[in-house]
């Protein structure tokens, strides 16, 4: 079966193999990563949705300068994929008040109690005093799983095989593990019961009885995006705020189940990634989606993109102040440079000035000079000391006096727009 993983990295291998990145290409490699949410069962309206969304900001945003265009749809389509996966999410669990209960729900085989040993388990590592209560009374055998989950783990557990009422063994359960010092305390709930109406009555009297600090449900990868009618049922029993979503390993169908839980507005806090006690990873959407593009130059991308989206901002700052900078400048003589030599845009002007081969050479010497800039000098010139003029010049291989040169036409030009907008305010 074609996991998730393989699926997108097909359409990463579709973007990088394209040629024009035209409107073809880009329905052709549209098409591709359907095809794999699809298939990881991500639902139909969220697949039509990112689709939606990734093609129109290829086509409509403005693609920054210096960047290719299978960069900036690589952007997007990592963008777009954090999104669809549960969004920019930094925030870890804060274990307060101490001690802090969280309680377990789900259905039965949805992974809970192998869940409650790995949750023990990591804070255990985090060097937390953890109990584990089992206060799931109905399925035979719950008691004993636990059980020996915490004696391998090396966790406290409280739990008592005669007792059938759930909700006064927890409350034992949390008192005793409490006095013994323990930090965290965990408690395995039922994940079935005569009917689901019970398992939901049960779930919210346990709610209501023990006042956990957080509630965690349960869902099965292989699911896919079934868990959309499980998280909303649980919903309405308890206000849970986190999900963790087990038997992400080999799950193909991993991407339908991340992006319901997403849609229902919960927060994937960790994902279950084998049999094992230690197969629990905190879930990061940023991460898991640069994992799963596959991509070793993907960091350098989104470093590049977030650098140039600080020096946007400073640069909207910049004209919202009215400041011309040199980037004002250079982009201005780039797009003279593009419509030809100057004397061919004097005589198209039908203008009479003579433009001399050294004016002609010093437009692309100053280009030149401003490329070797950082985008940080021709944002805020004023910072150009004469280490800085020394580096620009060696690195567009001109004098220091050229590099001075530009800067002072530069300050004659900002002089001189400045003296333009004093005039138009008092009327000339
Ligand atoms: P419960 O009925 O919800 O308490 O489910 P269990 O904890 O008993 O788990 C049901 C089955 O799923 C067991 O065989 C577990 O070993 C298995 N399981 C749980 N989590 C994972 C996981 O992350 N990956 C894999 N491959 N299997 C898991």
């Amino acid at each position: 079966m074609e996991s998730f993983k393989e699926g997108i990295l097909q359409v990463v291998s579709k973007i990088k193999s394209s040629v024009l990145l035209d409107t073809k290409e880009l329905d052709s490699i549209i098409r591709e990563l359907q095809r794999a949410l699809l298939k990881a069962d991500v639902e139909v309206k969220l697949v039509l949705e990112i689709s939606e969304r990734i093609k129109k900001r290829f086509l409509e945003e403005e693609h920054p300068p210096g960047f290719s265009k299978k960069d900036v749809l690589i952007k997007i389509l990592y963008d777009e994929l954090v999104n669809l996966l549960g969004g920019e999410t930094t925030e870890e669990l804060a274990i307060k008040p101490i001690p802090y209960k969280i309680m377990l729900v789900g259905i039965e085989g949805s992974g809970k109690t192998t869940t409650a040993g790995k949750i023990a388990n990591y804070f255990k590592k985090k060097g937390y005093r953890v109990g584990l209560v089992a206060a799931d009374t109905y399925r035979p055998g719950a008691y004993d799983q636990l059980k020996m989950l915490a004696e391998s783990v090396g966790v406290m557990f409280y739990g008592d095989p005669q007792e059938r009422d759930a909700v006064s063994l927890a409350k034992k359960g949390i008192e005793t593990l409490e006095k013994a010092g323990a930090q965290i305390i965990i408690i395995d709930t039922a994940g079935r019961h005569k009917d689901e109406n019970s398992l939901m009555e049960e779930v919210k009297v346990l709610y209501r009885e023990l006042k956990p600090n957080s509630v965690f449900l349960v869902v099965d990868a292989t699911q896919g995006s079934a868990v959309a009618r499980q998280a909303r049922a649980f919903r309405e029993a308890v206000p849970y705020g986190y999900v963790v979503v087990s038997k992400m390993d080999g799950s193909a169908k991993g991407g339908g189940a991340l992006s319901a839980v997403a849609a229902s507005n919960a927060r994937v806090l960790f994902i279950g990634v084998g049999e094992k006690i230690d197969d629990l990873e905190p879930f990061v959407p940023r991460k898991f989606v640069a994992r799963l593009l596959g991509m070793p130059d993907l960091d350098a991308i989104l470093q590049r993109f977030a650098e140039f989206s600080k020096y946007e901002k400073e640069r909207a700052k910049a004209i919202a102040a009215g400041k011309i900078t040199l980037l004002d400048l250079k982009e201005q003589l780039e797009s003279i440079k593009k419509l030809g030599p100057l004397s061919k845009i004097a005589e198209m002007m039908g203008l009479q000035v003579k433009v001399t081969g050294e004016e002609e050479m010093s437009v692309d010497r100053w280009i030149n000079i401003m490329n070797s800039m950082t985008m940080e000098e021709l944002l805020n010139p004023d910072i150009i000391d004469s280490s800085r003029i020394r580096r620009i010049a060696r690195g567009s291989g001109v004098t220091p006096r050229d590099v001075r040169q530009l800067l002072d036409a530069y300050k004659n030009m900002k002089k001189m727009v400045k003296q333009l907008s004093r005039s138009r305010r008092v009327g000339l």
